[in-house]
């Protein structure tokens, strides 16, 4: 009698047991299925999603195979503009979980847009149909640093430097901060983002139609995580 109690107890905790397992399975398929849904005609959500995965170490990498390089060989059609610091250890496709024909990448050190930038974004928005623009800056930016370093810079560096000294958005950092060149790294973010919205021609139409969105981000290279710093 006493062995079939034991029994007994034993089933229903096994049965509770399981019938929490596969509750929480069934919960986390539909949370998974939610995040695949909510980000399935969201540019920015696709890339934060991509980035949660990448900074969690648990990267998907899409759009890497065969059957992607033979659908892409004809066309492209990229969700999003990445314009983003040369420094190699920001490369936006592993950045933000993404594979071939997904992003339209333009990359100069510290981010700094020029005509020949600005053409290449027109081109994306145009010709491509990009709906969004993300200027990518991160953490301890090289160029910053020169620009913070101050003195003479050789060759063309000189000309990075200088555009980022006629930065209104970098001159209106405090001096004596104590975090200056995150402060600059930020401002000099926002400065793309300002200078993209402020184009005339076709980038500003699409910006307001609201057909086309311009964001700025700085990408931590402690934590992995890629945060938006103005929207
Ligand atoms: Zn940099």
């Amino acid at each position: 009698m006493h062995t079939n109690r034991k029994a007994q107890f034993n089933l229903l905790l096994f049965l509770s047991l399981l019938i929490a397992i596969l509750g929480s399975c069934d919960h986390q398929q539909k949370k998974q299925e939610k995040a695949k849904n909510a980000s399935a005609d969201d540019p920015l959500e696709i890339l934060m999603h991509g980035n949660s995965h990448f900074a969690e170490l648990k990267p998907e990498h899409p759009d890497e195979d065969l059957n992607r390089l033979k659908e892409v060989s004809k066309d492209q059609h990229p969700i999003a503009v990445i314009v983003s610091c040369s420094d190699s250890r920001v490369s936006p496709e592993l950045i933000f979980d993404q594979g071939i024909g997904d992003l339209f990448v333009i990359r100069t050190a510290g981010n700094i847009i020029g005509n020949l930038e600005l053409g290449s974004i027109e081109y994306a928005v145009e010709h491509l149909g990009v709906k969004l623009i993300v200027v990518l800056g991160h953490e301890s930016c090289g160029a910053v640093q020169a620009y913070l370093k101050g003195g003479d810079a050789p060759g063309h560096i000189r000309d990075i430097v200088d555009s980022l000294k006629e930065e209104s958005e970098i001159q209106n950092t405090a001096l004596n901060d104590q975090n200056r060149l995150d402060k600059c790294v930020i401002a000099n973010i926002i400065h793309g983002v300002n200078k993209i919205e402020n184009q005339d021609g076709i980038v500003h139409e699409k910006i307001l139609k609201k057909e086309l969105q311009v964001i700025g981000a700085r990408y931590d290279l402690e934590n992995y995580k890629v945060q938006i710093v103005k929207q």
